[in-house]
């Protein structure tokens, strides 16, 4: 019979990788109350320092996966196909994309978490439409992917408990940013929900969890392959994450930017990362239609009429307005804006109230910023490159200083060479 302590020094001094047997009585004994969460976190930091092999992994995702129920979606007659962000600033794409992807033929079933930190959260974002609903029991979200072919939904407490445990222990003992810890866990809720293929945006960058590309890689092969040994066809792309993404971080104000690109007018870095994730969906499921037709025909906004609708929203109410705004972050000199950093822009959100510190917290439905001016445009000296919202006037000092360390704004005599945001593919 393993002991817990043994697990521990055995991951600590890596004399030799956990066996199947000793990972499943680790989470058996875990769920039971016979290993206590100190004794889990001090594992948790080892596997931190030390890694888990590819065996390992498959063992650990394994037990997560099984530590809960895994959603069956097989009846819902069309095939299936998820995408999952690792977080980004004014990363609305889930809300165009699985309307799009479904109005093109497949079922998009996306289960997702709330916002932590300076990423703001799927669900957060779509509260901010009148009437909305995020909690829907699993017949409700079959019967809404049935009927719409899209569902964006709270993941319920059923799928991969052991993962809400150990993911906030982590959250408290900083072992958040461990590679193996992050794809179990984004992979244990993503193959439970039942999905039957799955496109992956890992982020890089300023405003990125993976500040460096080769870490994001190796994310991505991670989560890749976890994927395809459970038979859910995985790709992933690597994107780049050191600006916001569009022009709007907060919840209504992403709503608002989201509906304006399912209506054909999506700025272009937005469209840019939407139109290939929609492209690596599709053709993941077999099905070959132009995203760009669906939303020039009207037809993705419609299917993101439906959804809305059949969770209780109400897509044509306007959305909620903050009482106050400020312009801020005066432009450096006269020139072309070469940088905007990401991180400071969805930190002041964040302190504006679009985010959350602990899960507990409340978010501002209207707290954000709207970004005036984006890298590539033309800006004189003085001008406010942000507009920030907030409900409440005292919000606004501690987001403005977020704001003033030096090199959040650049400007530079020549305009920026373009950039592809799109680095690399991974699978497939
Ligand atoms: N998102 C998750 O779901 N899990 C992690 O560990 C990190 C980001």
């Amino acid at each position: 019979m393993p002991d817990v302590v043994s697990l521990i020094r055995t991951k600590r001094d890596n004399t030799r990788p956990l066996t199947d047997r000793e990972i499943g009585w680790l989470f058996a004994a875990y769920a039971s109350g016979e290993v206590a969460d100190e004794q889990m976190a001090a594992l948790l930091m080892a596997v931190y320092f030390n890694g888990l092999n590819g065996a390992e992994l498959r063992a650990w995702t394994g037990e997560m996966i099984a530590s809960g129920e895994t959603l069956d979606l097989t009846g819902i007659g069309k095939p299936t196909v998820d995408k999952h962000s690792t977080g980004g600033v004014g990363d609305k794409v889930s809300l165009i994309l699985a309307p799009l992807v479904a109005s093109c033929g497949a079922a998009v079933p996306q289960l997702s978490g709330r916002g932590l930190g300076h990423t703001g959260g799927t669900l957060d974002k779509l509260e901010s439409i009148p009437g909305w609903r995020a909690s829907l029991s699993n017949d409700e979200l079959k019967a809404v992917l049935k009927s719409t072919g899209a569902v964006i939904a709270a993941a319920g407490s059923g799928l991969a408990p052991a993962d809400r445990r150990l993911y906030a222990l982590r959250d408290v003992t900083g072992t958040v940013e461990s590679i193996p810890l992050i794809a179990s866990s984004i992979m244990s809720k993503k193959i439970a929900e039942g999905t039957s293929a799955l496109v992956l945006d890992v982020k890089t960058g300023s405003g990125a969890f993976m500040k460096h590309e080769e870490q994001a890689i190796e994310l991505a092969r991670t989560m890749v392959s976890l994927g395809e040994e459970r038979g859910v066809g995985t790709r992933a792309i690597v994107t780049r994450m050191d600006t916001p993404l569009g022009r709007n971080v907060g919840n209504a104000l992403e709503v608002q930017e989201s509906v304006a690109a399912l209506s054909g007018e999506g700025p272009d870095d937005l469209m840019e990362v939407t139109y290939a994730l929609a492209e690596h969906m599709l053709a993941l499921v077999g099905i070959d239609t132009d995203p760009r037709a669906a939303i020039a025909s009207g037809r993705a906004l419609d299917t993101y009429k439906e959804m809305i609708r059949a969770q209780g929203g109400d897509p044509d109410a306007p959305l909620p307005k903050a009482p106050h705004e400020v312009e801020a972050l005066p432009a450096p000199a006269t020139g072309w804006l070469t940088k905007l950093d990401a991180l400071a822009v969805g930190v002041a959100a964040w302190r504006l109230g679009a985010g959350r510190a602990r899960k507990e917290d409340e978010v501002s439905q209207t707290a954000g910023v709207r970004c005036l001016a984006k890298p590539g445009d033309r800006v004189q000296e003085g001008q406010p490159l942000l507009a920030l919202y907030a409900d409440d006037l005292a919000r606004f000092g501690p987001a403005i200083e977020a704001l003033q360390a030096a090199g959040v704004a650049e400007v530079a005599s020549e305009p920026p060479p373009p950039v592809t945001l799109i680095l690399r593919q991974v699978g497939g």
